[in-house]
């Protein structure tokens, strides 16, 4: 039987040195395990009630996306700064060297929808944390988030689910 974490390739020290990069790449181009990908995200979540699918850029988007449409949903893209145009509101995040910064674009949401949110890979947590507050500062009700990859030694997943806010991956 196809194992998801087979897909997944480790590429060392990139982008730097030191860094175990999980290259998700081959599970997209492989269709038995992009689908599989797709499909085991669909029914592990609690889509009942569920408005839309939250993405977070890059990666975020392909799932996402691909999620949304397989749920008859929107997709609401989390980009990184300076790349929507319009209304925005902003969240920045600490890295391991330096910052980065989330945005939003507020005129595509409405207060009380109900979103998942999904990502390739949660580490730390740092861009998922920064995703929830945006979507939560959009006053948006986030039932869950979802990652093809958690690396729970890094600590990401259990800040979530501190916040209050359900998580579900394929690939710890
Ligand atoms: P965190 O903020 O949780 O430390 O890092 C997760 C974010 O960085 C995600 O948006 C993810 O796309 C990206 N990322 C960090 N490390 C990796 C990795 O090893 N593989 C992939 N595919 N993405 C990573």
């Amino acid at each position: 039987m196809l194992k998801l974490e087979d897909h997944i390739r480790l590429i060392p020290d990139y982008p730097k040195p030191g860094i175990q990069f999980r290259d998700i790449t081959p599970l997209l181009a492989n269709r038995v395990a992009f689908n599989i990908a797709i499909d085991k995200i669909v029914s592990e979540v609690t889509h009942e009630g569920l408005d839309a699918v939250a993405g977070i850029d890059a990666r975020g988007f392909i799932f996402g996306a691909a999620v949304a449409s397989a749920l008859g949903l929107g997709f609401i893209p989390i980009r990184k700064s300076g790349k929507l145009p319009g209304n925005v509101i902003s969240e920045s995040y600490d890295l391991e060297y330096g910052q980065d910064t989330l945005e939003i674009s507020i005129d595509d949401v409405e207060a009380g929808q109900r979103v998942l949110l999904i990502d390739d890979l949660i580490a730390t947590g740092g861009t998922a944390l920064a995703a929830l507050k945006l979507l939560k500062r959009c006053e948006l009700d986030v039932v869950g988030a979802s990652f093809v990859v958690d690396l729970p030694s890094l600590g990401g997943s259990k800040k979530i689910i501190e916040q209050g806010t359900a998580v579900s991956s394929l690939i710890s």
